[in-house]
């Protein structure tokens, strides 16, 4: 008789703790993955996957405008909303039922229900209580939002992405992934955007050529960036509009007020004290590259590790775990140059360290390009490209690349198999373009950029 009643429970079926699970089961472990919501998680449900189709949806409005250049006659277009809501939802619906028969196939038991610990072996689901060898916590996290009075009248993503209707004055405050990311979708659907950030640029942490010309191209398509602004309080009015108190300035009016400022591990009421397992002040679990917690028998790994929040990475982190566990092939995830994409618009590309980073390393060479793509020399649209090249001066070792442009984030996801391989710049020199591309200017920028 075994022990346990599982040798592995995974709380959470997001896109970690299903990539985790279904290995492991995969491997002939038994394995129960406990999901109090929709299988599939943040990125499937709330975030990366509707959002990009989103994304899609509002930039048939660019494409529908950038016909005419190519003599193309548009009569009157229309847009409606639900219809797209609805055929997102569809999508949504089908790739959840993909997901819990990749659960089934690996023989995963799904155990429907909020799951805690109740000691390092022990997780209760909706009153049951199973045990297990190990367990895998992969939560996630979930939007957070300053406690100003009003603050309830606001949305986050999770609701954005199932507004009954398109609002006509869009407030966001945040200048993350999140919130530009929206400030796109909705400006090009034909809402109104103000974006509220509190310091002086968006996308913090980004290299400061993709703030600066992403910035300029939100500005220019329309979006209102309010920088140095805080709003204070959030009152509703008898009409359902909103009115912002702000510093400093004059009180906004919007339609829909929406915060993306960043996302908390959802670790409350999980257990972890009754299990012994440690949290950092925001609440995050440390792990240790093996995504071991404090506790022995006890692992994390995804968003609610709170090391790189991004999907492929806690897919990375959920194959590493299942190799080293129940495949007798220890892996770890190497953090390094991992590429990242903003699906704004125009959206932006990036892999490897920014030129600041790169600059507290030692001397660096830096590439770069501004221009405007082809495809809008005949549609006359005013928005250009920007890509940027970091060179260590000493090895010729290209440490950064990052683009602000049509299919950015297609573009990079390329180069960041060169940067893996270590690449330098004479290699890439050496490459040659395809031509007419965007692309190509990768591989032919050949003046580095005054000092
Ligand atoms: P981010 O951490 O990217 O951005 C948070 C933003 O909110 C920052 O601009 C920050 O400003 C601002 N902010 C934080 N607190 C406050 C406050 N109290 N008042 C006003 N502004 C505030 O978070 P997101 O919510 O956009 O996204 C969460 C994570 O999800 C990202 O870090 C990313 O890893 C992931 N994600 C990835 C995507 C992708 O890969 N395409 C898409 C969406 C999300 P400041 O700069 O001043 O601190």
């Amino acid at each position: 008789m075994a022990q346990y009643d599982y040798d592995l429970v995974t709380i959470g079926a997001g896109s970690g703790g299903v990539r985790a699970s279904r290995l492991a089961g995969s491997y002939g472990a038994r394995v129960a993955v406990v999901e109090s919501s929709r299988i599939g998680g943040t990125c499937v449900m709330r975030g990366c996957v509707p959002k990009k189709l989103l994304v899609y949806g509002a930039h048939f409005a660019h494409d529908l405008e950038d016909a005419a250049g190519y003599g193309w006659t548009v009569g009157d277009v229309g847009f409606d909303w639900p219809s797209l809501i609805t055929a997102k939802n569809r999508e949504l619906d089908r790739l959840e039922g993909i997901y819990r028969s990749i659960l089934k196939n690996s023989k995963v038991t799904l155990l429907e229900g909020r799951g805690s610990l109740v000691d390092a072996h022990t997780v209760e689901v909706n009153g049951k209580r199973v045990t297990a060898e190990r367990i895998l916590i992969g939560v996630g996290g979930w939007p957070s939002m300053p406690a100003i009075p009003g603050i309830e009248h606001a949305i986050t993503s999770n609701e954005a992405l199932d507004l009954m209707s398109l609002p006509k004055r869009v407030v966001i405050v945040g200048g993350g992934f999140i919130a530009v990311e929206f400030a796109g979708i909705f400006n090009a659907l034909g809402a109104e955007v103000s974006l509220i950030i509190r310091k002086d640029r968006i996308l913090r942490g980004f290299d400061d050529d993709i703030r600066d010309t992403l910035g300029e191209e939100l500005k220019k398509s329309g979006i209102k960036i309010l920088d140095g602004t805080v709003i204070t309080q959030i009152d509703k009015r008898n009409d359902g509009s909103y009115l912002l108190k702000r510093t400093p300035g004059e009180d906004l009016e919007a339609d829909l007020v929406m915060y993306a400022t960043g996302r908390a591990p959802n670790t409350a009421k999980l257990g972890l004290e009754a299990a012994g397992v440690k949290t950092n002040p925001n609440g995050s679990i440390p792990v240790d590259e093996w995504n071991r917690t404090n506790v022995e028998n006890i692992f994390a790994i995804g968003d609610v590790t709170d090391r790189i929040q991004l999907t492929p990475v806690a897919l990375n982190e959920g194959l590493n775990f299942a190799e080293t566990f129940y495949n007798n092939n220890p892996r770890k995830m190497d953090y390094e140059n991992v590429a990242s994409a903003v699906f704004s618009m125009p959206p932006v590309g990036t892999v490897g360290l920014t030129e600041e980073q790169a600059r507290k390393r030692g001397p660096v060479k830096i590439f770069r390009s501004r221009f405007r793509p082809m495809k809008y020399t005949l549609s006359g649209r005013d928005e250009k490209t920007m890509m940027k090249i970091i060179v260590d001066a000493e090895t010729d070792r290209v440490l950064g690349c990052h683009m602000v442009g049509v299919d950015g984030p297609e573009i990079v996801q390329g180069l960041a198999v060169a940067l893996k391989c270590g690449a330098t710049k004479a290699q890439f020199d050496a490459t040659v373009g395809i031509h007419p591309t965007a692309a190509e200017e990768f591989v032919t920028m050949r003046e580095p950029v005054a000092e």
